[in-house]
């Protein structure tokens, strides 16, 4: 069955959809790895804290308190997702505002995996969530319209009609998240990044978050004939995580195409037909899955135009992820300057202004502006170049033409434009 795939999301302009409840906002707040507090005794005083502050521009961070208290038990506090790309940044009255607060300390664990056999080829990742690896991430990822809210919002519905076990005959959803469009524009970052921050949503309901990627390309190699049995040993592992009611289970699948490609030569008699078993045992083992709960299945695919696959054409949420646009990447460049300048590798330090400001000024000329539109210049001619090359490019610009630290400004500017034209 071929499925075209379209933007199921509502269209990027329909920004106000995500505003609708616009005086909730969501607080996190990350505890530090020594605190033993009970959570609603740090609420209370965030609560208090956000109160007499009484006013906020935009989502904001704030890493330094005076309270000794607070300072003891808090790394940070963050308004987050506020400010939405195309929409006019605006004063929050904290002193009325519903504040929904949640609390969150980070796993370090790293990864573990989970091997196929002796050769250790791993078949899945597990990450405990949320987990100091993922952490920025979601912050990191730059799109030019809302996607990120959008679909953290159809994931918390998801979530939450599931938890209040809403009869799905009645009302239709589904638990499949995919995520399609062309290699390095952060999709699979995307969906790490989302079961982070829906473990940090949901911390009061859920202790904690599992994530499992499944690496499709080692259980289609040449383990056919072993891989049907594999595949129902990691799922009886899954099965063992979902049990526990206090955790939120990410199943994460990577380039679902793979699974395709297996059933395709399968029926080209190229396979044999152990292929179509492992796809068949998989998509099973995904259906029954899907019924439990507190489980959600993220899936992503480097095939734009159409895609033939039996469990994608029931995913409601299907996001195209494109190249970034010039005013995603200059965004991505200043993040990295920014970096840069933090680390000491550029010096002296300049203040460059955000896009915003840059499109305010209409991008004339000034003291204030000339060296944030020379970074402009540079995000221009990048246009078509991938998210993955361009969080790559400050690097290779050192590398290439730059030696030693620090280097100004100008120089870093320079050197990057030069990389830039090597990559085309
Ligand atoms: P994909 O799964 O689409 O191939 P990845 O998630 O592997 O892409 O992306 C690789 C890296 O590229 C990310 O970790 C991120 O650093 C960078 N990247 C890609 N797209 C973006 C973006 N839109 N904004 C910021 N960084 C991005």
């Amino acid at each position: 069955q071929i499925l075209a795939l379209q933007n199921a999301l509502p269209p990027s302009t329909d920004v106000k959809m995500e505003l609708k409840d616009a005086n909730v906002y969501h607080i996190e707040v990350l505890q530090s790895p020594c605190s033993t507090l009970r959570q609603n005794q740090l609420k209370e005083k965030v609560i208090e804290l956000l109160r007499a502050k009484k006013t906020a521009f935009g989502d904001f961070v704030l890493e330094e308190f005076q309270d000794p208290f607070i300072q003891q038990n808090i790394k940070y506090i963050a308004l987050c997702d506020v400010e939405l790309p195309g929409v006019e940044k605006k004063v929050i009255d904290l002193t009325t505002a519903n504040l929904q607060i949640h609390v969150f300390q980070l796993h370090t664990d790293g990864a573990g995996t989970e091997e196929l056999d002796e050769e250790n080829m791993s078949a899945a990742s597990h990450w405990i969530l949320p987990a100091s690896d993922f952490h920025g991430l979601w912050e990191s990822l730059v799109y030019d319209d809302a996607i990120k809210i959008r679909l953290l919002n159809y994931a918390t519905t998801t979530l939450m009609f599931s938890d209040k076990l809403v009869d799905s005959n009645i009302i239709t959803w589904n638990k499949v998240v995919l995520l399609h469009g062309p290699p390095g524009t952060g999709k699979t970052s995307l969906c790490k990044a989302l079961a982070q921050k829906l473990c940090i949503r949901f911390s009061d309901r859920y202790s904690h978050g599992q994530l499992v990627e499944i690496n499709s390309h080692s259980l289609f190699s040449k383990w056919f004939s072993e891989s049907g049995k594999l595949v129902m040993k990691m799922f009886q592992k899954i099965q063992e995580l979902m049990e526990d009611p206090e955790a939120l289970v990410c199943v994460l699948i990577d380039e679902v195409e793979s699974l395709t490609a297996a059933r395709k030569s399968s029926m080209n008699g190229v396979e044999p037909s152990d292929a179509i078993r492992v796809v068949n045992a998989l998509l099973t083992q995904l259906d029954q899955i899907k019924r439990y709960p507190n489980v959600l299945i993220l899936t992503t695919s480097n095939i734009t135009g159409a895609i033939d696959l039996a469990f994608v054409d029931r995913a409601d949420i299907k996001q195209f992820i494109g190249p970034p646009s010039v005013r995603a990447i200059y965004t991505i460049y200043l993040s990295c300057i920014k970096e840069l300048m933090k680390c000491g590798v550029i010096s002296p330090t300049h203040q460059l202004i955000d896009i915003r400001a840059l499109e305010v000024t209409r991008f004339m000329e000034n003291g204030a502006t000339i060296q944030s539109l020379k970074l402009y210049n540079v995000a221009s001619k990048s246009h078509g170049l991938s998210g993955r090359t361009l969080r790559k490019l400050p690097f290779l610009a050192h590398a290439l033409y730059l030696q030693g630290s620090p280097v100004t400004l100008e120089n870093y500017v320079e050197a990057m434009s030069m990389t830039v034209d090597r990559q085309f």
